[in-house]
């Protein structure tokens, strides 16, 4: 039998790191990479006596994910105890929300496939609740010694749960990353995934094409980055399904994915939530929300992708694709409404096109951000502007992008002037071209007339050429056809 007769379930538990300050329940720093304890108050450590103060900033970040998601913000949500030992786990629970969470609901859009074909798919989540994160083992630098680091422990999460509801390694790896680009576009998490700051758990199941039941599912634990996520529900899928077919059983567990061998390995028969004995944390009063909170935290929040993809559709005449690719990023899309501001409304086309083309690529190929660009949206401005006003054309245009982001000059026009770019446009001047090069090729004329199409292509070649790629070549196509009698 083969993979075409099983239908793939996927899950996905995301542990968003909220972008606070301080701690959840007390006032230690959250800060990545400080020297180990430094960061863990009588709190975090556990000491007797002490007790939590709700961090308020953390509980405003789950307003917003609430909102951005269009899931229910609980008026009232509980914190709960759930119990177990582990040496970076000081107080010997952890304190999370069970069944009470402030979040329900919502969901996340996907868009599948590219260009046109380009297809949207919702994603419903379940919850999302907040959570306390826990210390860390050390065991490098250590001979038959384990080193505990509790600068992590209370640093506040957002644990977002979906529904079974993606059928693909694909389909999650998308959902995965439309939640990354959801929760740094609102500013909740910093999403830096090589620090831990987003990190998912991808619950697999597999079953047979019309069966009514889900499959026993495998929990693949934190996965901390996009291609390891890929590679690990290929890996998984095919192992359980090979299982399955061999007449074997698949038993609910909780597995590692080891990017050096490209395999998941079991790590332990999955706990029921029973045996974490769950029950309201005593020493916080419930979370209580007004709805005036709410309201106050919905007027501060940006713009949302899918309401800036509808108004970069309507303002700037883009297509689905281009306004959903611009709003893929906030990054990008504050980027790309900076070039349009300043080269125009009426450029804007060509601006998405600079954008998510020669920009993008560029970034791409020096494995940059956006923000280490060192062609500026003010200068990428100028660029466009001047294909615009037909001062340059597509292809100068390129020799200029490379020479903005060469740092060869401060500005297109700059470039321009200095290495004598600009597109001749005195149809005198490229007459004059156009006569020569037709003396000098008689023979792709010949063929022209004998009803080759590709010679004409030629000789707009030979013109370009004599002009050194500056003249202007839909008047150099005009002044041809016109010479030739085509
Ligand atoms: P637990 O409480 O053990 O974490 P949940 O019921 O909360 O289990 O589910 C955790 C995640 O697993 C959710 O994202 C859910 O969508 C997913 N999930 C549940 N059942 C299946 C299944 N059979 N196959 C794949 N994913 C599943
Ligand atoms: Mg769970």
């Amino acid at each position: 039998m083969s993979a075409s007769n099983w239908e793939v379930v996927i899950g996905i538990e995301t542990h968003a790191q909220l972008a606070t300050c301080s701690k959840i329940f007390s006032s230690a720093a959250t800060a990545f990479g400080a020297e180990p304890n430094v960061q863990a108050c009588a709190v975090d450590l556990a000491l007797p006596g002490v007790l939590p103060v709700l961090n308020r900033a953390a509980v405003e970040c789950a307003i917003k994910l609430g909102l951005a998601v269009g899931g229910q913000v609980a008026p009232r949500s509980v914190f709960a105890r759930k119990n177990y030992f582990y040496p970076d786990l000081p107080k010997g629970y952890q304190i999370s929300q069970y069944e009470l969470p402030v979040v329900s609901g919502g969901g996340i859009t996907l868009r599948l496939g590219e260009g046109e074909q380009a297809t949207e798919k919702v994603v419903r989540l379940t919850r999302a609740h907040l959570e306390e994160d826990a210390g860390k083992s050390i065991h490098e630098g250590f001979h038959n010694k384990t080193g505990i680091d509790l600068n992590r422990a209370g640093t506040p999460l957002l644990e977002i749960v979906s529904e079974p509801d993606m059928r693909s390694s694909a389909e999650a790896v998308a959902y995965a990353k439309a939640l990354h680009a959801l929760v740094t576009w609102i500013g909740i998490c910093d999403g830096n995934m090589q620090e831990g700051s987003f990190r998912c758990d991808a619950n697999v199941s597999v079953r047979r094409k019309g069966d009514p039941e889900f499959g026993t599912r495998r929990e693949i634990k934190n996965l901390n980055s996009f291609r390891f996520m890929q590679q690990a529900i290929d890996y998984e899928v095919q192992w359980q399904i090979d299982t399955l077919e061999d007449g074997g059983r698949i038993q609910q567990a909780t597995v590692l994915f080891d990017p050096s061998t490209g395999e998941t390995r079991a790590m332990r028969t999955k706990e029921d939530a029973h045996d974490y004995r769950y029950f309201p944390d005593p020493d916080l009063l419930p979370l209580v929300i007004a709805p005036e909170w709410v309201e106050r935290v919905k007027a501060e929040l940006p713009e949302l992708p899918g309401a800036k993809r509808d108004r970069f559709m309507a303002d700037y005449g883009l297509s689905g694709y281009d306004a959903a690719t611009l709003t893929a990023a906030l990054d990008t899309a504050d980027y790309f409404e900076a070039v349009v501001r300043l080269a125009g409304k009426a450029q804007a086309k060509t601006a998405a096109n600079w954008v998510m083309g020669e920009l993008a690529a560029r970034l791409h190929k020096e494995d940059k951000a956006l923000g280490q660009s060192p062609v500026s949206a003010e200068q990428l401005a100028g660029l466009v502007a001047r294909i615009g006003d037909n001062t340059i054309s597509n292809s100068i245009a390129k020799k200029v992008f490379e020479a903005l982001w060469a740092g060869e000059g401060a500005s297109a026009d700059q470039i321009i002037e200095q290495k004598g770019l600009k597109q001749i446009t005195d149809s005198g001047a490229i007459e004059k071209l156009v006569e020569e090069v037709l003396a000098a090729n008689q023979k792709s004329v010949e063929e022209f007339r004998a009803g080759k199409e590709k010679a004409f292509n030629a000789l707009v070649g030979q013109v370009m050429k004599a002009a050194r790629g500056k003249a202007n070549p839909q008047q150099v196509n005009e002044l041809l056809k016109a010479k030739l009698g085509a």
